[in-house]
């Protein structure tokens, strides 16, 4: 906190070349982190927000984290933040609450690696980046100036009565399958960067239809309406301060809600139930169900949905697999582990397919 005080109040730009970097060549950085006489826990958080001055934030950040002992790779741009860390275990609640005080990264929900020899970074570094390629367009590929209109909810729910209106949901497979607006397109893509195209595809031929983007906050929107609206979108509208909002005034408001079931939400509880409708199922079982969890095996972690009887039966984990390493000896777990070497690690996410909602049967081959 006073290092944040203190880098607003002197003069940030002398301050940076001077101090806000690491110092030392590569043998006495490596020597340094060989002799630590502690353990590190390493990670890595990635967040879509919007940082209105990533240059000041940049410093903060590096000033509050070299203090904590905290090494890594950080990028930070006006949209996003990007970290691959290692903090020390003393001072990882040191670190989570520093975090958190900054609204923008409160509830960050952090990667712990996997096989963790706390090594695998020599000094801190945090980069001020243009644009992070988070969504894969480049700077002529839209026009950030050039957004679409803004829509309080009342706004909303009377443009969305229009029969030639297109609702398009701009969150990932995974958030849309328990939540969304009534009628909504919901995009099949897993990350916002394969979802663009696959918008613009979707919505090709209908270019004087009104669009109507919504997403959990808004930002995904504010780029998706520039974005379209570059490729000939006349009427491109999208709901101020997303779903989030959206519940906030229809509560405060009294208004009619047209959003069914939970909005995803990046924290510990994962979601947030908006109506009482319940419109996904457990992939285990295909009874309804909506809420996700994280497989029970720790190495694994996969983000599915499970609901409590298949909780029960399965002990909470994703697969067959899952299951035999939470119950067997850790050589036993080591084994398994080596052999699952080849599966995907990439894979953070369970996409619920029809056919396997084959009553009683195991989690599909998929789940890997
Ligand atoms: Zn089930
Ligand atoms: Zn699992």
């Amino acid at each position: 906190m006073d290092h944040r005080l203190e880098s607003q109040r002197s003069s940030p730009k002398k301050r940076a070349k001077l101090v806000l970097s690491n110092i030392y060549d590569r043998a006495t950085l490596e020597r340094r982190l060989a002799a630590e006489p502690f353990l590190r826990r390493t990670l890595s958080f990635y967040r879509y927000v919007r940082l209105e001055d990533p240059k000041t934030l940049r410093e903060q950040l590096f000033l509050e984290w070299d203090a904590l002992g905290v090494l890594g790779r950080v990028y930070v741009a006006r949209e996003v933040i990007n970290a691959q860390i290692s903090v020390p275990q003393h001072n990882w609640e040191a670190f989570d609450s520093a975090l958190n005080q900054w609204p923008q990264f409160a509830g960050m929900p952090y990667k712990f690696a996997l096989e963790d020899d706390g090594k695998s970074f020599i000094k801190l570094a945090i980069k001020v980046r243009h644009q992070i390629v988070a969504d894969g367009l480049t700077e002529d590929q839209y026009d950030v100036t050039n957004v679409g209109r803004h829509l309080s909810a009342a706004q909303w729910n009377e443009l969305s009565k229009d029969e030639s209106a297109i609702v398009v949901d701009m969150r990932n497979h995974y958030e849309s399958e328990v939540g969304h607006f009534k009628g909504a397109l919901l995009p099949e893509a897993d990350t916002f960067k394969e979802e663009l195209p696959e918008v613009l595809q979707k919505l090709r031929g209908k270019e004087d239809a009104p669009v109507l983007l919504y997403c959990t906050g808004g930002v995904r929107c504010e780029k998706t309406s520039a974005y379209l609206k570059h490729h000939g979108f006349q009427n491109v509208n999208q709901l101020h301060g997303g779903i989030i909002d959206y519940v906030r005034q229809v509560t405060n408001e009294n208004l009619e809600n047209t959003f069914m079931g939970v909005n995803f939400v990046f924290d510990q509880r994962l979601g947030e139930r908006v109506s009482d409708d319940v419109i996904a199922h457990c992939h285990q079982c295909g009874s309804p169900w909506d809420r996700h969890s994280n497989c029970a095996n720790k190495a694994c972690n996969l983000l599915f949905l499970q609901c409590p009887e298949c909780a029960t039966q399965h002990q909470g984990t994703c697969s067959s697999d899952c299951q035999d390493v939470l119950n067997s000896s850790p050589e036993h777990q080591a084994e398994i582990r080596s052999r699952a070497g080849s599966r995907d690690r990439s894979r953070r996410f369970h996409r619920a397919r029809p056919s396997e909602f084959s009553a009683g049967e195991f989690a599909p081959k998929t789940l890997k």
